[in-house]
């Protein structure tokens, strides 16, 4: 096998590994996708549990201010009759005088229950909106959950079938270069770096000494000293 040949092969692993490393990306922005929905799905979820709380406080004073209302005007209701069957003079200006204050505290009552029952319309409103919000996300996360899954599998296959080409193609290399890019390989690394500019390695960015690009020019077997990985001239280069 000559230097040609060595080298070819080598540029075509090395394009093997480049893919691998766009699949296994690919599966990366898969699973940052879904980090994504979830930290949103969070927000959502605190967002709801805290208006339902909210909301919840804003029914209480309500039902509460109803309640108030309705015990003063069934008294205004008790002391009207009781004015009309009063006794002396004393004991009807005494009712006249709680009855006024009934009612201003009656007036009082009802317009705030109005503000009241105005503000959990409103809050009911929103608490609807946030409640489709959360199921949006909801949705959203479930969707992205599913595609992760669906993109791993799909993706894992193919940087299966991706790894058995490589291998493949290094059988056909000399032992030695075979022999370290075996060894690369099981480490999980790319097992291959380009030499760029004839001067330094493609994947640490470390000078090559000259005899080294040379030996390796002439189809040697040599590692860059600096990130172990296995030299290659690379196609783009030598055309
Ligand atoms: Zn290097």
């Amino acid at each position: 096998m000559n230097a040609k040949e060595v080298s070819q092969i080598m540029n075509q692993i090395h394009q093997a590994f480049l893919r691998i490393n766009e699949l296994n990306y690919r599966i990366q922005r898969a699973r940052h996708e879904v980090v994504i929905k979830a930290e949103g799905l969070k927000k959502a979820e605190n967002l709801l549990t805290e208006r339902q709380a909210s909301h919840q406080k804003l029914e209480i004073v309500a039902q509460e201010l109803e309640h108030e209302a309705d015990f003063v005007s069934r008294g205004l209701q008790r002391r009207r009759e009781q004015l009309n069957v009063a006794k002396s003079a004393r004991e009807y200006d005494s009712l006249k005088l709680q009855i006024e204050m009934d009612e201003a505290k009656s007036n009082r009552l009802t317009d705030e229950t109005i503000v009241a029952l105005s503000n959990l319309e409103k809050s009911e409103i929103e608490l609807a909106e946030i409640q489709k919000r959360y199921k949006d996300d909801l949705t959203a996360w479930e969707t992205a959950n599913k595609e992760f899954h669906l993109t791993e599998a799909e993706t894992l296959q193919e940087i299966q079938i991706t790894l058995e080409r490589s291998k493949k193609l290094s059988e056909n290399l000399p032992m030695e270069h075979g022999s370290i890019i075996a060894r690369l390989v099981n480490d999980g690394n790319e097992p291959l770096a380009p030499i760029i500019d004839d001067l330094y390695c493609g994947s640490c960015n470390e000078g090559l000494p000259p005899e080294v690009i040379l030996n390796v020019k002439e189809g040697s077997a040599l590692c860059c000293a600096s990130c172990g990985k296995l030299l290659f001239i690379s196609e783009e280069a030598s055309s």
